[in-house]
Order: structure tokens, then C-alpha cells, then sequence
């Protein structure tokens, strides 16, 4: 954030310069900075702007501050950033700590030396433009910017070059190609409680319950104030490319409540509330997040208008090298790294505190072997898991 009455506190800083005879030459930065001011001073020589801000002015110090404001950057001789230390320490639990922290402090330089104002454009994808975006809330989004990944190098490209062209991935323009993914490996229609149709156990639990509808779908209904990860162990472990998709409802839920799907691994000795984990979210309020478990918040959150509130919408990703790829009802609507490096065994729902979500077509497929027969594994026992998480939207980011 940059301080708003820049004249009154430029007049402030005057003033206090005449009292205090303030050296504008001070260098004190607190050790936890010092690599994210390195980094951003070896970006700016890549593009063409020397700065010497490890020996030079500059202030940087942790502070408490308020609003929920993670950083603020003060005009003054020399440049004063501050961090709000209680964010940082929070942030700094996460498998992305390094990354959301290279994201403020740019973000608070490239205020007091890039002259940079905040700027809340988007580009088409809905990412925001900038790492500059801050200030006032538009349409209530929050800060969260997408840093990983390829994006971090346009991110970093623009707050040094206001005018970088968007990037290719930001197109809503499909570049993948996601025909042929035919070998159907699991499929379940949960027309009966059979396991082999079910997937799941059919019961009634003090915390939850598992039906199965009249017109075949499986109902999952959460009693308790936490949200549940619901999946299934898949037999066979998945490190190459493959798309899941399932049709899920949430007919009576707030418009803010999160539900969707999730894919991924939990390794042994760790919890599924930690593991790396993706997930592929929507709200009745149609809003998508994306993200995995082990970061500390959604990458971005985005504005869906395929999304048919309370209605049965289909999701579907496709994982093809390192990208997976979003669709909400059959549109392609984002794409982002995937997080997990590992194989892949965890596939399922994610479901709202106090929620009950409908779903149905649940299939994981891969690309068809020319020749080989199409199977259908879906008769093989699946073993399932039933995890109680603190929240779907973890964090959000604050105002930087
Ligand atoms: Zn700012």
C-alpha cells in the first residue's frame, strides 16, 4: 500500500527532517529482507534500472499495522517500508512462504522506487494485471495475485514495464490439446449403494451423512462447522497426464460458501488438512478459486459467469505436463501450474461447513492408447477418506 495523503506527509517529513536533521543515506533494514531487497535490485538491473538499495537509503522494519494492511510504503527520505509482522510470521508457514513474500516486498518497492500507483485492471482470464493491485477493494475481490509458476516472470517484467504484453496463458484461448482423454480408468454413477457404484460408504455418521438419491446421485450432507475433503484412494497412482471431472450441486448454501473438487496426494505421517492437495472451487455467488493446501491461500479468485448458481455444474481439469487446465460446464476458463510433484492417488469433493452437496458422473480418464482396450476400473475396491478441515478459503492476502 502506498500512503494516501502523500502531500501531507511529504510536509510531515519536512517538518520532522528540520527537527530530527533526518539522513536520507540511512540504511536499516531488518535481516529478514535483506534477500527479497537483493532480489529486486538484480531485477531492476535485468531491466535497465541500477539501484543500490543494499548499501544505499532505505528503510524496511517490521511494524504492526492495521486494516488489514500486510505492507505500507511511506515517502519519505529515505523510503520507509513497512511489514506487518504478524502476516509475515503467518505467511511464513507455507510451502509458497518465499514467493508471497518476494510478492510484498516487490510490491512495497515498487512503490517508493519504480514510481508505481496501484493499478486493479485484469487481464482476460480474470488474473489480476499487476502486482500493483491494491487500495480500494473492487467488487469486494481480494488481493490474492497467482505469483507462481510462469506468472512470476510477467509479474516481475511488468512492475518494471508498465507496457509488458499480456501473457499467452492469460488468453481464454484453450492452447492445450485436450482431445483423445478416452481410457476411462474410474467412473462412478452412484446409481446404487454398491461400493462399486458408490464409491463411498453409505451411512449416517454423528458428523456427516452419505446417500444415495432417488435419481442416482450421491448426496454428502456435513453436520459439523468445518468443511470436509472427501476422497477416494485410487489403486493406481497418477504422475502422467489425465482429466477428472464430476457434476456437483449445492442447492441450499450461502452464496459464499466454497464447493468443488479436489485431487491430489496425501503422503504418509501427514494429514489430508496439510497435504498437497488441489482444488477447484465455485460459490453460488460465481466466484472460482483455485489452489493447493500447502500455500497459504487461493491462488486468485475469479469472477464465473458459466457458473449456475445452486444449479448442477460440471467441473473438469485436465492435467497435461506441469499445467492443469479449468473447465466450468464444458468452457475453458483458467489455467495454473500444478502444485503436487508427487503421484497422485487422492481424488474427490470438497464440501461447505453445515453444507450437503449432490454429485454425480465422477470419471477419471487419460489419453487413449491407440490399440489398447478401453478398461474400466471401477470394480476394483476404493478405498475413501472423510477429512474435516478448518476452512475451504484458508486466507486471504492482505492489502499490500
Ligand atoms: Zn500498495
Amino acid at each position: 500500500m502506498n500512503k494516501l495523503r502523500t502531500a501531507y506527509f511529504g510536509l510531515l517529513v519536512v517538518t520532522l527532517g528540520l527537527v530530527s536533521c533526518g539522513n536520507s543515506d540511512e540504511h536499516k533494514v531488518d535481516a529478514k529482507f535483506t534477500e527479497y531487497i537483493q532480489r529486486f535490485q538484480d531485477e531492476a538491473a535485468k531491466h535497465g534500472k541500477n539501484l543500490d538499495l543494499i548499501n544505499g537509503g532505505l528503510i524496511v522494519e517490521f511494524a504492526d499495522l492495521k486494516d488489514g494492511v500486510a505492507g505500507l510504503c511511506h515517502y519519505e527520505k529515505p523510503i520507509r517500508i513497512e511489514i506487518d509482522k504478524t502476516y509475515w510470521d503467518a505467511i511464513s508457514k507455507y510451502a509458497d512462504a518465499d514467493l508471497m513474500k518476494e510478492n510484498l516486498l516487490f510490491h512495497e518497492l515498487g512503490h517508493g522506487f519504480l514510481g508505481r500507483k496501484h493499478l486493479n485492471s485484469t487481464l482476460e482470464n480474470g488474473d489480476w494485471k499487476s502486482i500493483m493491485c491494491g487500495g480500494d477493494k473492487i467488487n469486494d475481490r481480494s488481493w490474492n495475485i497467482n505469483y507462481h509458476g510462469v506468472r512470476r516472470a510477467y509479474y516481475v517484467d511488468e512492475l518494471f514495464n508498465e507496457s509488458t504484453v499480456a501473457p499467452t496463458y492469460s488468453s481464454l484461448q484453450l492452447l492445450a490439446d485436450t482431445t483423445g482423454y478416452t481410457n476411462v480408468l474410474y467412473r462412478l454413477n452412484f446409481n446404487t449403494a454398491l461400493k462399486a457404484d458408490a464409491g463411498w460408504d453409505i451411512k449416517e455418521t454423528t458428523d456427516y451423512s452419505t446417500t444415495i438419491t432417488t435419481d442416482g446421485k450421491l448426496n454428502f450432507k456435513s453436520k459439523i462447522n468445518q468443511s470436509y475433503l472427501v476422497s477416494l484412494d485410487t489403486p493406481t497412482t497418477f504422475s502422467s497426464n489425465f482429466s477428472y471431472e464430476l457434476t456437483i450441486e449445492n442447492l441450499a448454501g450461502n452464496a459464499a460458501d466454497q464447493y468443488g473438487i479436489i485431487f491430489g496426494v496425501i503422503p504418509a505421517g501427514s494429514t489430508a488438512n496439510n497435504a498437497p492437495i488441489e482444488y477447484f472451487n465455485i460459490s453460488n455467488g460465481k466466484k472460482m478459486f483455485m489452489g493447493n493446501r500447502t500455500c497459504y491461500s487461493f491462488f486468485t479468485e475469479l469472477d464465473e459467469l458459466k457458473i449456475l448458481p445452486a444449479g448442477k455444474n460440471k467441473l473438469k481439469v485436465f492435467k497435461i505436463g506441469s499445467m492443469i487446465y479449468y473447465f466450468i460446464n464444458n468452457s475453458y476458463v483458467y489455467c495454473s501450474e500444478i502444485v503436487t510433484t508427487a503421484s497422485l492417488n487422492k481424488f474427490g469433493f470438497m464440501v461447505p461447513a453445515q453444507g450437503t452437496v449432490l454429485v454425480d458422473n465422477f470419471i477419471i480418464s487419460q489419453p487413449k492408447i491407440s490399440g489398447a482396450p478401453t478398461r474400466v476400473k471401477q470394480s476394483q475396491p476404493l478405498q475413501f477418506e472423510i477429512t474435516p478441515i478448518g476452512s475451504t478459503t484458508q486466507n486471504t492476502v492482505l492489502n499490500q
